[in-house]
């Protein structure tokens, strides 16, 4: 008998959440009449200020109450976190708690259709692959502005890290559980999830599919804030802008080394009358510039080491289903 665990983080979606448990239910029913399956569903509230908690007890206490000889159609667990920690936090904790030897990530909006996982589920029984990924094929609906720079991203991180992300990849998956202990032994804090799954390796099936609009609620993204996010997953992911600050540095160098030479030329043919300061301020500005960006650039990197260095967890369970059942 498999048991098919599904992770979902959840940061205020008291609407969507009873949309995407009853579509869950109708899928896993589906399952359950061809396959040996069942299924527990982790949530974790991620510090929700809504009533998205109370939402995960009623619906957990129901499916109980609903069980058919005390088996549950789903085993719904939840867990709250004492504030938000953002859904990389939520994806691990999700991981940690699930049981399963199949698990699904998956969103609360319905932007990750659950009737694709019956076909996922059959794609990991028949063929040989560890994992089913997705990937959506449209950015309809999207800002334009957004998408070349979400498509910037994904051509850069690839050209310069061992990530492997592929463009409109989500976080919506089913992996065999030796893929999921994998990802939960990589114990870094900042977490990349995208970049964490390409890195652990594993056989990726991409299923694509068409992009849909979230149920209900509203996207947590910003263009702001999925601009640091980027920025996280390069500086995650590879050290090749800190290279580049120190080719940059030895360019500049050999620059003004030959802009020395050919001074002290001039001067010596030509004499020396005062002119050219406006040049000069323009050099200097370019330089400060170049210097403050570099330093930027190791900052990032300093403040990533200083911040995994701390060993805080990833995040702070205030509740959960556990203490229930214990
Ligand atoms: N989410 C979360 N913590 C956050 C932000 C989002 O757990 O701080 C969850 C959210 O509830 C949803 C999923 O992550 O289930 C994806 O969020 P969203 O739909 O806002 O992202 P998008 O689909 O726009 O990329
Ligand atoms: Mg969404």
């Amino acid at each position: 008998m498999d048991l098919i665990s599904v992770v979902v983080p959840c940061y205020n979606e008291e609407e969507s959440l009873p949309i995407f448990l009853e579509a869950l239910a109708g899928v896993a029913r589906g399952m359950r009449e061809r396959h040996e399956v069942s299924f527990e569903v982790v949530l974790v509230d991620d510090g929700s200020t809504d009533d998205t908690l109370k939402v995960m007890k009623r619906a957990s206490e129901q499916a109980r109450v609903d069980a058919v000889d005390s088996v549950p159609l789903l085993d719904i667990h939840w867990l709250s976190f004492s504030r938000n920690f953002g859904k990389e936090a939520g994806l691990a904790a999700g991981l940690e708690h699930a049981q399963g030897n199949y698990v699904a990530l998956m969103d609360a909006d319905m932007q990750d259709p659950p009737n694709l996982l019956p076909e996922m589920y059959e794609i990991l029984l028949t063929e040989h692959y560890d994992n089913v990924a997705t990937r959506r094929v449209n950015r309809e609906g999207e800002p334009p502005i957004r998408s070349f720079f979400a498509r910037l991203f994904y051509k850069l991180i690839n050209r310069i890290s061992k990530a492997d992300i592929v463009d409109g990849a989500r976080d919506f998956r089913l992996m065999k559980r030796p893929m999921v202990d994998a990802i939960l032994s990589l114990p870094e804090y900042n977490r990349f999830s995208k970049g964490i799954f390409g890195w652990v390796g594993f056989k990726t099936k991409w299923l694509p599919f068409v992009n849909v609009e979230r149920v209900a609620g509203e996207t947590k993204w910003s263009f702001f804030s999925l601009l640091l996010y980027s920025i996280d997953g390069i500086v995650a992911f590879s050290t090749v802008p800190l290279s580049i600050a120190s080719v940059a540095g030895l360019l500049l160098c050999l620059v003004a080394l030959a802009g020395v030479i050919f001074i002290v030329a001039k001067t010596i043919a030509f004499g020396d009358p005062v002119e050219g300061w406006p040049s000069l301020a323009c050099l200097i500005t370019l330089l400060g510039g170049i210097q403050l960006l570099c330093l930027g650039i190791m900052g990032q990197y300093l403040a990533k080491t200083y911040l995994e260095t701390k060993h805080r967890p990833l995040y702070i369970v205030k509740e959960s289903s556990d203490d229930r059942d214990r």
